[in-house]
């Protein structure tokens, strides 16, 4: 294995360039191609393409992770694999096939090996791309579609330990429709949340909580982030419908279930019950789990649990990230071995 110049102690959630990707591409009717490893870097497109012009187009998020062992593992990549063949539908795309996915996920992992950072220091971010690349100037499917998968290294995401965010509720934008494309990881629903965000964080917050854009009442989820609260002892969370179906959102309300042995329920949660919980913590890939500190409403400031990290918040991260470092039994077969 090579060795690559970076400085593993200052590694951020950021791009950096790394070596191997795959592509392949997949033109009108014929199948996809066979596809391969080619060297990282810009490709060319047609202007008049579907992503470009009418967001054709849907991403994967997942990691990989050295072990104290020197293993680099994945956590449930077949589900991600399943996730984009959805969003992939749902946006008139041709499917990719996720047990290939999965292949070609391990090949590009071992591809760039010599960019997962090393234990403890972060992990090697996986982001699938699939889109339109083919010229359509009518809003229609677009005649040809390419698949890549590249990789980031990227650092731990509480650098200095389990910080609890600061969040604000929002009545000013919607993340998603009722019935529109919230529940599909398509590009298009993502360009819109940037200027919320920059708007949140200059008001000194960490990001926005997102309520329902039918009733403005129903807590929907945190920028792309899935929200969960601890209320009378239960842990609850939004019901699927509009919400973006995360894979640590699915793992999260079995690891409360099985483990912790506590009632999870999915359901419509008013902001103004969340006020009243005892912890609240939000969940996804980058972070795993995220206690929230506070979430502000209408310039008040409600704080949970003093600021400090909850027991089933910690729990529960400990339990997540147990299992995705292998340091603890994995009875659902979620871990999936690259080397
Ligand atoms: C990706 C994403 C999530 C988290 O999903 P995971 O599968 O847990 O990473 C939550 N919300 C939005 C909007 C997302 O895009």
């Amino acid at each position: 294995m090579t060795k690559v110049n970076i400085d593993w102690d200052k590694l951020e959630f950021a791009y950096l360039p790394t070596k191997t990707m795959y592509m392949t591409t997949k033109e009108g009717d014929k199948p996809w191609e066979p596809g391969a490893l080619v060297p990282f870097g810009p490709i060319q497109i047609n202007p008049c393409a579907g992503v470009l012009n009418y967001g054709q187009g849907v991403f994967e998020g997942m990691k990989a992770q050295r072990t104290k062992k020197n293993e680099i593992l994945l956590f449930r990549p077949l589900d991600n694999g399943k996730r984009m063949e959805e969003s992939s539908a749902r946006m008139t795309m041709p499917p990719y096939d996720a047990q290939k996915y999965v292949y070609w996920v391990k090949k590009v992992v071992t591809a760039n090996e010599e960019y997962v950072p090393p234990y403890g220091k972060g992990s090697l971010y996986i982001r699938p791309i699939l889109f339109g690349s083919g010229p359509v100037l009518g809003v229609a499917p677009a005649p040809s579609y390419t698949f890549i998968i590249f990789v980031v290294p990227v650092g731990p995401y509480f650098k200095s330990g389990f910080k609890p965010i600061k969040l604000e509720i929002t009545k000013q934008y919607h993340r998603s429709a009722t019935k529109g494309t919230g529940n599909v990881k398509t590009v298009c629903n993502y360009a819109g949340t940037i200027k919320p965000a920059l708007e949140t964080h200059a008001r000194g917050f960490d990001q926005l909580i997102y309520l329902d854009a039918m009733h403005e009442k129903y807590i929907e989820e945190v920028g792309t982030a899935n929200f969960f609260c601890v209320l009378n002892g239960e842990v609850v969370t939004p019901k699927l419908g509009s919400i973006l179906p995360g894979i640590t959102r699915a793992s999260i309300i079995t690891l409360a279930k099985d483990k912790l042995k506590i009632n999870v329920i999915e359901r419509d949660i008013s902001y103004e019950e969340v006020f009243d919980a005892s912890e609240v913590f939000c969940t996804g890939t980058a972070a795993v789990v995220t206690p929230i500190g506070s979430i502000t409403f209408e310039g008040k400031e409600h704080i949970f649990n003093n600021f400090k990290v909850g027991k089933v918040t910690q729990d529960l991260y400990d339990l997540l990230t147990g299992i995705q470092l292998g340091e603890k039994p994995d009875p659902y077969n979620w871990v999936v071995k690259v080397k």
